[in-house]
């Protein structure tokens, strides 16, 4: 079968190349194929500076965020032929530590969790996968193509829940105005989700042209490309990854004030930040800043309804090209005005 593979730690290696049937130690369940997101992630493995290879192999089937259709599941198994699916991403470590013994893989304490298409564990960029029935998630069938989605949706489902569980620290946290910054794919269903909880929705983008403020009012969110015209936050999902932008929205939440990092940054860029003055509105104002990595099967079944209760015109719209298997080198190809680009594997 065909899938997309790469070297890690060799830049531009990837290639659509032949590779063996999935092994049954992959998991019992087989899934055809049908879509693949495109993130940051995989433009970090390809430009060789993050991922890593099976063990002993010296390349590694890329891709995360997947959709597929299952070909044959084993009767017990809560799977039948047909079922539209996506997989979870992270295997907890083998070890293993309390986190991932309890099934909170997303919060691995000893780095030691392997990661489909990212991380020791080949992915789903293939034409047929199989996964353990644990690590499969049955999606709305209505949503068809747009379940591709489902990956980006369990990353900002998670920062949500944990968004929720520090504000509830105070027993009187009644949260108005959140501001989402960055309206990528995971600013946008970040904004999805904080609109579904009937938040007041902010999102602000340095991109105003192209579908980004249209998708943004179509949540009745407000769109804005200057933080300054935001409103105070009670809470921010920082979904850039920008340094400049991070070290400006520490400072803006409201009292008792959240603000999430989800956005991953590389690092290398000094700005001059007065840690004493943060330190002191943190602690006076009760503010908190933490960070959010990977889902675990709660926050994709969280994730699930989300998209499921979704306009899916409005998803449509956040997915702004579909590239078929065949022309895939285009999907690597960043334009202007993408949003999430997908690879399409089947029909
Ligand atoms: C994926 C996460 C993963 C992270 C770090 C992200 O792109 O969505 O599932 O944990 O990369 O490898």
């Amino acid at each position: 079968m065909l899938a997309l593979t790469v070297q890690p730690g060799t830049p531009n290696s990837i290639d659509l190349t032949t590779v063996p049937e999935p092994p049954k130690s992959d998991g019992d369940v087989l899934v055809k194929a049908l879509a693949l997101g495109v993130c940051g992630t995989d433009r970090e493995i390809i430009r060789g500076e993050y991922g890593a290879a099976p063990p002993g192999a010296e390349r590694l089937i890329l891709g995360h965020e997947s959709l597929g259709r299952v070909e044959e599941a084993p009767a017990g198994s809560g799977f039948k032929a047909g079922d539209l699916v996506a997989g979870i991403v992270r295997r907890p470590d083998p070890v293993p530590c309390p986190a991932c013994a309890a099934g909170v893989w997303d919060m691995c304490r000893n780095g030691q969790y392997t990661e489909r298409g990212i991380k020791e564990r080949n992915g789903y960029g293939s034409e047929y996968f199989r996964v353990e029935a644990d690590f499969l998630i049955k999606l709305d069938p209505s949503l068809g193509m747009l379940g591709v989605l489902m990956e980006p949706t369990s990353i900002v489902a998670k920062a949500w829940e944990h968004v929720r569980r520090i504000g509830e620290r105070a027993p009187a946290w009644r949260p108005h105005i959140a501001l989402v910054t960055g309206a990528g794919p995971v600013g946008l269903l970040a904004a999805l989700i904080g609109a579904q909880m009937g938040l007041e929705m902010h999102v602000l983008d340095r991109n105003n042209h192209g579908p980004k403020p249209k998708l943004v009012a179509a949540l009745g969110a407000t769109f804005h490309t200057k933080l300054d015209d935001t409103p105070c936050p009670d809470i921010v999902i920082e979904c850039t990854g920008a340094p400049a932008l991070i070290v400006d929205v520490f400072g803006r939440t409201a009292p008792d004030g959240i603000v999430c990092l989800a956005g991953v940054s590389s690092g290398g860029r000094k700005f001059p930040l007065d840690i004493g003055d943060l330190n002191r509105s943190m602690v006076l104002e009760n503010r908190v800043v933490f960070g959010s990595v990977n889902a675990n099967r709660d926050h994709y079944a969280a994730a699930a309804d989300a998209l499921a209760k979704a306009d899916r015109d409005w998803l449509a719209g956040v997915i702004t090209r579909r590239v078929p298997l065949k022309s895939w080198r285009e999907a690597f190809k960043p334009q202007e005005d993408d949003i999430k680009v997908v690879v399409e594997f089947a029909a």
